[in-house]
């Protein structure tokens, strides 16, 4: 299609950085030196079938999908920013100046798709030797690079935790030095950084960095809270952000869902608000799983997470964070096992997951320990799901049952009732059967005053 256009045309950036690599990717990107949006159409209606193109006029780029493949179109151009302005002037110009924009000398190859070159490489910047030692470094001066565009500096932790490779020094001081103009990035692009992060192999890499540019203060100053050990009468305690960290690379081979990662990031956030010395009892974080949880939605929003179900599943994770220790006694009892069925409902093994990767001591024994006990609690509660059916459990009588057996409208009786209802078979005290809840049902309301329209013999 280029060769009929006239246009020179390659392939560029995370693509070529990956096939040496040996990653697969997903989005391929093209540049022309042309109208990108002109070849996008004549490359989509070449193939069989129907193929939308999506244009964004504004970025000069045209995008469409073929099958599983995302290939995307832009023409080269050069940039040039303002320091009063966030926004660049764009003008086209030659493949050389578009790969003079891009981030990092890894992203930056191009691959010739042109009949007399196809094939050949274009690195103007030494990006093949970087790839080959592994080093994030930008093809301009950093403190440009940066200054133009701060989201390149999480960009820059991100590649270096999802690659396993290293910050050249020069672009890891400028990131320092220019660690402050993170702010001006909104949170959609922040966290999609973030999240990267978080779903990489090894997560503190990439936690260190931030926190070492001086960037994690800036955009989640929650977490930077968590350090350190403060150390009364000779007492100390753990380090909850290195704490917190292990936790997150310990859950990760055994989870890719981000949302559970989300949970072991934030589980003990509520212990900096909640720290207090007694005198008898040394360091406590009393209820710093309720603080925790009601810190959730503040956080999300200021990364601009969702704040739908996916919150609610975290802040439910972080809530319950502590109950499965309390299960791991002998002698626990049925009703406690079934409490936790109960309030996690289909979250359980997550929940399990969340506090087996909570065990950070250094003490090998004591861990190998703790995890048996685990092991315990999650047979006892196959055992009791088995028998009792807790997770999706709903009691069996209604609030509607209730209304009806009172004549009464809705209100706080009747979720009185329900709670009682229900807490009466979650202790076992009350069989989980209509009839039998029923005439608890009606015991309760007679306690309360209440008069059932209906003659019980009826
Ligand atoms: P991945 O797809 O794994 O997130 P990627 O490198 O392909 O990694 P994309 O966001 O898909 O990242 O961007 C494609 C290419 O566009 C990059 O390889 C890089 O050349 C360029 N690029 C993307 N974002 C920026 C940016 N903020 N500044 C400069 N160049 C960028
Ligand atoms: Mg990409």
């Amino acid at each position: 299609m280029a060769a009929e256009t006239g246009v020179p045309v390659y392939v560029i950036g995370g693509y070529v950085r990956d096939l040496f690599l040996k990653r697969g990717s997903k989005d391929i990107d093209f540049v022309t030196v042309g109208d990108g949006i002109l070849l996008a159409e004549k490359v989509a209606s070449s193939f069989q079938g129907h193929h939308p193109v999506s244009v964004f006029r504004n970025f000069g780029t045209a995008m469409f999908h073929l099958d599983d493949l995302q290939l995307e179109f832009v023409g080269a151009r050069r940039e040039s920013y303002h320091p009063d302005s966030r926004k660049p002037d764009v003008s086209s110009g030659t493949l050389e100046d578009d790969q003079k924009r891009r981030d990092f000398t890894i992203n930056a190859l191009a691959i010739s798709l042109n009949r007399d070159s196809y094939g050949e490489l274009l690195d103007p910047f030494e990006g093949i030797e970087d790839l080959e030692k592994g080093i994030i470094r930008t093809p301009l001066d950093p403190d440009i690079t940066f200054s133009d565009d701060p989201l390149r500096m999480m960009r820059a932790v991100r590649f270096a935790a999802q690659l396993g490779f290293t910050i050249h020094p020069e672009t890891s001081r400028a990131i320092s030095r220019n660690s402050g103009r993170i702010k001006i990035i909104s949170g959609e692009r922040i966290s999609e950084e973030l999240n990267k992060i978080i779903l990489s192999e090894k997560p503190s890499v990439g936690f260190k960095l931030l926190d070492k540019a001086g960037l994690l203060e800036i955009i989640f100053p929650q977490f930077v809270a968590l350090k350190g050990a403060a150390t009364v009468d000779g007492k100390g305690h753990k380090d909850n952000f290195y704490h917190t960290l292990e936790v997150l690379d310990r859950i990760a081979p055994n989870t890719g869902n981000l949302w559970l990662r989300w949970a072991a990031v934030l589980h003990d956030i509520g212990k900096p608000p909640t720290r207090r010395f007694l005198p008898d009892q040394g360091w406590t974080f009393h209820g710093h799983e309720v603080k925790g949880a009601r810190m959730v939605p503040q956080i999300f929003r200021q990364l601009r997470l969702p704040l739908n179900e996916k919150m609610k599943y975290v802040q439910k994770l972080v809530s319950l964070h502590l109950r499965p220790i309390g299960l791991t006694e002998e002698e626990v009892t049925d009703s406690a096992v079934r409490r936790l069925l109960f309030d996690a409902g289909d979250d359980i093994d997550d929940l399990m997951t969340l506090c087996e990767a909570d065990i950070t001591s250094k003490n090998k024994e004591k861990v190998q320990r703790f995890l048996a006990n685990f092991a315990m609690v999650r047979e006892k509660l196959r055992e009791i799901e088995e028998k009792d059916r807790l997770r999706n459990w709903q009691p069996p009588v209604s609030g509607e049952v209730i209304m009806e057996a009172f004549g009464l409208n809705p209100g706080k009786e009747v979720g009185v009732i329900k709670t009682a209802i229900r807490e009466a078979i979650l202790d076992g005290k009350l069989e989980n059967d209509f009839g039998k809840a029923y005439s608890f049902m009606l015991d309760e309301g007679k306690k309360m005053g209440l008069i059932p329209l209906k003659k019980e013999d009826s």
